[in-house]
């Protein structure tokens, strides 16, 4: 996060739409998903005959033809944002071949997995006092649940269909000072080697006993499994008890994150952590290891989900160096992995060494 005071945010509400609404979406979706694989074979086609990629943008002239039939629900800027999507997945698939990977080909989408449109806002898509207007569908109810801030700029909605739901997504420029609440009330948290989360204020959140032990059970049963003979009844019954085992091991974990993030809104207004991608978590094998254990992508997930409706903004900060840099004099205290304490060498700072990374991880963000 750098010191500009503005940044986009985005809220989320649920729309009702009545019956004849949700057809109308329905059918908008329909069609967008038709343009997004119409848009696509195109590009395929040329790809295949010259080897070369086109831009899909290039095939608005078309489009905009195509728009003109009767019963079109579209609005026009939100199928350009389709063909940008088309050229996203293009610019991702050649990226990915230059890195020298052998990607698969951009796949066409089933119409059930095409479930949002993007809208320059006010373009096709307002809030209209207690309602969403959306061009060729009608003024929706939405549920208004946060209050968006006065000095608010909306740059974009977006619709979203998840299963029976619908929301609109705005994205907004905002002033980073507003509606945050005070920055007491921010906290850094680190995905620690040792502790589950490190807090900067010096908590700690292990794993629950009771999960330690379903964990060690789900273990001794694996062991047990693996050394039955195959497709005999004793292997099968083994089999068995780890599937349940598992499925325990999952539920305990789920109720567990759920309880931790509520908590964690329920107490900061701002929350920093590290963005960890898949693919540094993957390099980094210690980490792989008790990110996996931990369920991590699903405290990712609920975190940012609950934040969403709790008002609670989370920052995520590039994961550089936040473990070796003490957190407050800045200089650079290199130390194993096996290392538990950050001790500075220069300001003689002593610290967990998970709360001092959440420490760095909260300055970052500010
Ligand atoms: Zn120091």
């Amino acid at each position: 996060m750098s010191n500009d005071t503005t940044m986009i945010r985005t809220y989320k509400y649920r729309l009702y739409p009545r019956k004849a609404e949700v057809r109308a979406l329905e059918m908008m979706l329909a069609q967008g998903c038709e343009v997004y694989n119409a848009a696509l074979a195109e590009c395929k086609l040329r790809y295949e005959a010259t080897g070369k990629g086109i831009k899909a943008l290039a095939q608005w002239d078309y489009f905009r033809q195509w728009r003109k039939q009767p019963g079109i629900l579209l609005n026009a800027s939100s199928l350009q944002q389709i063909l940008r999507r088309v050229d996203k997945a293009y610019a991702a698939f050649f990226r990915r071949m230059k890195a020298g990977e052998t990607p698969g080909h951009p796949r066409f989408k089933p119409a059930q997995r095409f479930n949002s449109l993007d809208y320059t806002y006010s373009d096709g898509c307002k809030l209209n006092g207690a309602a969403l207007y959306v061009q060729n569908v009608g003024d929706i109810k939405v549920k208004l649940h946060r209050p968006l801030p006065d000095s608010a700029v909306i740059k974009q909605a977006i619709l979203k269909r998840s299963g029976r739901k619908w929301f609109v997504c705005l994205s907004l420029e905002a002033d980073a000072s507003v509606d945050v609440g005070s920055k007491d009330n921010a906290v850094g948290i680190d995905v620690g080697l040792h502790s589950l989360l490190a807090f900067s204020d010096g908590r700690t959140i292990e794993n629950p006993r009771w999960l330690r032990q379903s964990l060690a059970d789900l273990r001794v049963a694996q062991r047990r499994l693996s050394r039955r003979k195959r497709g005999s009844n004793r292997r099968r019954k083994a089999a068995q008890g780890v599937a349940r085992l598992h499925e325990r091991v999952t539920h305990q974990r789920r109720d567990f994150w759920h309880k931790v993030t509520r908590s964690i809104v329920d107490t900061y207004k701002v929350i920093a952590i590290e963005e960890l991608s898949l693919a540094f978590m993957t390099r980094n094998e210690h980490l792989a290891l008790s990110a996996h254990d931990a369920g991590l992508g699903l405290f990712r997930q609920l975190l940012e989900y609950k934040a969403e409706s709790a008002g609670t903004q989370v920052i995520a900060v590039a994961p550089h160096f936040t473990s070796q840099v003490c957190s407050r004099c800045g200089a650079v205290a290199e130390k194993h992995l096996s290392v538990r304490t950050h001790d500075c060498p220069h300001c003689g700072l002593q610290l967990d060494r998970d709360v001092n990374a959440a420490r760095n991880i909260l300055h970052k963000s500010a």
